[in-house]
């Protein structure tokens, strides 16, 4: 069943389920996104993004396309040895799940299963962003606040649970609650979430800037009301998106110099939603790393997109089942 040369391609994460299809260029063909709910675990998630992924193959199928494997971009820890999600920070069950061997049964095409941020990293390396840079370390910005690191075209695989997680790198000690049990990650100051949480913590230090903004209200402001109220030039907009920058620039700069990546790529809902917020991480960066190093990386915001996740999907099966064939 390995003869085809399209390939189905997944992404799992905070807000969406994505089901895909790559066709024998391994670019992405169609895609079917799905909004999970907050509440919602992981059996349905599962079944929902499954059952929409199976309504491609049948008419993708119909049309005479076979099919050749499966990319699975799991928005969690991944156990690599035994090809399967281990733990996911925002949605629970999935560890109860064996996706590979159940898209196995499903689809009959051999199933290989990787971090979301490792696969984005491979996608904007191969054909995005980091495209012809020999060494690349992606960053999201989104629900969460994850990493990779591809090196020559390969994702770096260094332990089994991953690698280049700089969303857990502590930036303040003591500081908020993180997802992962930790307090004061990158995670818990730099992510959408985190952003908010950020802004009451501050609120609660400055009440006089915070009463006077127009973010001051009895909830905490979300990330996109706080990003516009900075660009505004709101006082305390302001402080919050600089504390937060200056946070993920401290730990981004510690990744530049212990990976010296040619091309730093963010992505994620809340990494691509400013040019101007990429300015300013560039700007504090810069004089965090090596002075040596300083004129050797560059940081560039995602060209993939939304398409990051499933466009390496697609690309990881491909390679999987080449070398397997070797
Ligand atoms: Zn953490």
């Amino acid at each position: 069943m390995t003869d085809g040369s399209h390939y189905l391609a997944f992404e799992t994460g905070g807000t969406k389920l994505v089901a895909a299809v790559a066709g024998p260029d391994l670019r992405i063909l169609e895609t079917v996104v799905l909004h999970r709910e907050k509440s919602d675990r992981a059996e349905r998630s599962f079944e929902r993004v499954a059952t929409a992924a199976e309504g491609l193959h049948r008419r993708y199928a119909a049309n005479g396309a076979g099919f050749r494997a499966i990319g699975f971009g799991f928005g969690g820890v991944v156990r690599r040895s035994t090809n399967s999600p281990h733990l996911c920070l925002h949605e629970d069950g999935w560890e109860e799940i064996d996706v590979a061997g159940e898209l196995n049964a499903r689809f009959g095409l051999p199933a290989f299963v990787e971090n979301d941020c490792k696969l984005a990293a491979l996608a904007e390396a191969h054909c995005g962003a980091g495209a012809g840079a020999s060494s690349v370390f992606y960053v999201t910005l989104g629900t969460g606040v994850g990493g990779g690191l591809v090196r020559e075209g390969r994702i770096q695989t260094l332990g089994d649970f991953g690698e280049a997680e700089i969303g857990h790198v502590v930036v303040e000690r003591g500081g908020p609650p993180c997802c992962c049990g930790g307090r004061g990650c990158v995670e818990s100051v730099c992510s959408g979430p985190g952003l908010s949480r950020l802004a009451a913590l501050l609120g609660e230090r400055s009440p006089g800037l915070w009463r006077a903004s127009k973010l001051f209200a009895p909830r905490p402001p979300d990330s996109k009301a706080i990003l516009a109220a900075w660009r505004a030039g709101d006082p305390f907009g302001s402080l919050v998106v600089e504390r937060s920058v200056d946070y993920l620039a401290t730990a981004l700069a510690a990744a530049v110099n212990l990976t010296v990546p040619e091309k730093v790529v963010i992505g994620g809902g809340l990494g691509t939603a400013s040019a101007r917020m990429i300015d300013l991480l560039r700007k504090r960066t810069a004089p965090l790393v090596a002075p040596y190093l300083r004129d050797d990386f560059e940081i560039v915001v995602s060209k993939l997109r939304e398409q990051a996740v499933t466009q390496g999907a697609a690309l990881m099966a491909a390679r999987k089942i080449a070398a397997r064939l070797q």
